[in-house]
């Protein structure tokens, strides 16, 4: 039997874990509702769970994308938001690590799906990516020479917090006001939908209502996508990626005015530098994990 790695995307909700080939291929999966409420050992039991009924007499390394801002050099989260109560401080790396007897590799999330991408998705084979991920916030993973580039406190990628203009009225999850977040996410396109128009709906809803024709929905999503797409076209100039990649749940929506705008705004020194969607749907963190754990 060839190597197989696997690979665990440990999200608010679900967890998943796929088996992949040196080359990517995924030949297993399996996943589980993640017991967020029930505390990081439960979450922990059951990321261990499905390894062990994937592959119960595995040796190999693993690897995790798990939420949150996450120390790559020993797998502790550094940070969480309330989706996985008192996950910060959680030793990924260690406590998976005695739970399976196996290497543990830990990294954030968005920048393992950063790695998935650009191992098999839509930056395939590409080693320089840079990958943003529009979902209920907004985060990012930059990959260089096949690798994501950790920053010094394992925290790169945070475009969520780059001052953006026409987001001076807007409050952002860091709590400070003028940040990209506030506009170019679901919360963002809900706050700035309930500050046009009185009304309070979910991203994914003022989404749909542009798609179906609500003048005011539109304008809140384009003035999003127009935001993001400025914004990536100055990050290509700082990051040098070979392809940006949008990813997230509100990617979708964002993507037509994103691409015009980062089209104007882009230098032409990487004029040839495609923005292009996520490929990788549901698997991408795995998939990425899987990588992550061959680094081992
Ligand atoms: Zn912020």
């Amino acid at each position: 039997m060839t190597a197989t790695y696997l690979g665990i995307d440990i999200g608010g909700t679900k967890t998943l874990a796929v088996l992949v080939t040196p080359d990517g291929d995924v030949v297993g999966r399996t996943q589980a509702p993640t017991p967020a409420r029930k505390g990081p050992a439960a979450v922990l039991d059951t990321a261990a769970g499905l390894v062990d009924r994937l592959l119960p007499a595995g040796a190999g390394p693993i690897g995790v994308g798990a939420a949150g801002t996450v120390d790559p050099a020993d797998g502790t989260v550094r940070y969480a938001t309330d989706h996985l109560p008192g996950w910060a401080g959680t030793r990924i790396g260690a406590e998976l690590g005695a739970r399976l007897g196996r290497p543990v590799r830990v990294d954030n999330d968005v920048r393992v799906a950063a790695l998935g991408e650009s191992w098999r998705g839509a930056g395939r084979d590409r080693r320089h990516l840079l990958l943003v991920a529009v979902g209920t916030g907004l985060g990012a993973g930059i990959v260089a020479d096949g690798r994501i580039v950790p920053g010094a406190r394992g925290a790169a990628g945070a475009v969520a917090h780059l001052p953006t203009p026409g987001a001076e009225r807007l409050r952002c999850s860091c709590g400070r006001y003028g940040h990209l977040e506030a506009l170019a996410s679901g919360t963002g396109l809900a706050a700035a939908y309930a500050l046009a128009t009185g009304e309070r709906i979910s991203g994914r809803e003022v989404a749909r209502r542009a798609e179906q024709g609500d003048v005011a929905a539109e304008t809140v999503v384009e003035r999003a996508g127009r935001a993001l797409g400025r914004a990536l076209a100055g990050l290509v100039a700082l990051v040098d990626p070979q392809v940006v990649v949008l990813a997230g749940g509100a990617a979708g929506a964002l993507l037509p005015a994103t691409r015009l705008a980062y089209a104007t705004a882009l230098l032409p020194a990487w004029s040839d530098v495609p923005l292009l969607p996520a490929a990788l749907g549901d698997d991408a963190v795995a998939v990425g994990a899987a990588r992550l754990a061959m680094e081992v």
